[in-house]
């Protein structure tokens, strides 16, 4: 296959509605997820998935046009530990693996999904050892976390990963660009998928979803916000890199309207 878009988390929400879009414009795609409907099979939770998701995909199509680095745990899951390993090594690993072969492709890029979650802030030291590749000091300062609560334990794994995702986009506009491939992040606010629904629907963690400031409109389907991620791996978009857009109906202005 030539010129496909490598989407990750292609079964469900975001990834699902970014791969009929891209696919109603003609664009190869390629979707990878733990679920069955995708067209490889991984679990991005462990290093050997991750391995088996980008060797896969580079068999199916060696020079990739673009990557979309999606899949995402909600804060809610019984294991905060596999948020790190989802949310962070899930996007970081799968990034990584993918630059140099998007190199070869005139034109390559890749999209990151961060959330309205980085605008709302993670934990300082924890995004520290994410980016500096310190994942045993990750985990100890997670584990401390869990002992007070998996609630928060969750909010602050999924945040803090969500903060270290948009600075990995950030902080690596020079090597990407350097390599000729355009890196840039999307930060979805209240989105209408499963993940959105399961949080709603949670006691403790739905008045803090209801509180985020709404500046325009409350809330979006996906593809409204696949859109956004089609047009980051447009051409129309081709002098556009080191870029995080939250997507988000105006919530983070609104948070914190002084950030630039
Ligand atoms: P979703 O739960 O509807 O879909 C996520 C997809 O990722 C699913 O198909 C799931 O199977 C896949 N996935 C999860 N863990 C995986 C793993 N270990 N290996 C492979 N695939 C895995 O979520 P969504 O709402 O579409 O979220 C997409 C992205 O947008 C995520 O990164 C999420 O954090 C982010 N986001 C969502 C919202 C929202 O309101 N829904 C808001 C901000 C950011």
């Amino acid at each position: 296959m030539q010129d496909a878009v490598i989407i990750t988390g292609s079964a469900a929400g975001l990834g699902k509605a970014l791969s009929h879009t891209l696919s109603s414009i003609g664009s190869n795609v390629i979707g990878i997820d733990k679920n069955t409907s995708a067209d490889i099979i991984a679990d991005l939770s462990t290093a050997h998935g991750r391995q088996l998701a980008v060797s896969s995909a580079l068999d199916l199509c060696p020079r990739p046009k673009a990557v979309v680095a999606n899949a995402g745990l909600s804060p809610i899951h019984e294991n905060p530990f596999a948020i790190l390993e989802v949310n962070w090594l899930g996007v970081k690993d799968v990034l990584d693996s993918f630059l140099h072969p998007l190199s070869k492709n005139k034109g390559g890029c890749a999209v990151a999904i961060s959330s309205i979650g980085a605008a709302v802030g993670g934990d300082k030291e924890l995004i520290a050892c994410l980016l500096e590749a310190r994942i045993s000091d990750a985990k100890s300062i997670l584990d401390k976390a869990l002992k007070l609560s998996v609630v928060e334990a969750g909010i602050v794994a999924y945040s803090s990963c969500k903060v270290a995702v948009a600075q990995y986009v950030r902080a690596n506009a020079k090597l990407w660009g350097e390599k000729g491939v355009r890196l840039n992040c999307v930060a979805p606010g209240r989105m209408e998928t499963a993940m959105l629904e399961g949080l709603l629907s949670h006691e403790e963690i739905a008045p803090g979803i209801e509180a985020l400031p709404t500046g325009i409109t409350k809330s979006a389907s996906a593809s409204k916000v696949a859109d956004v991620v089609a047009f980051f791996l447009s051409d129309q978009s081709s002098f556009v890199h080191g870029q995080v857009l939250y997507v988000d109906g105006g919530s983070e202005s609104l948070i914190r309207p002084n950030v630039i």
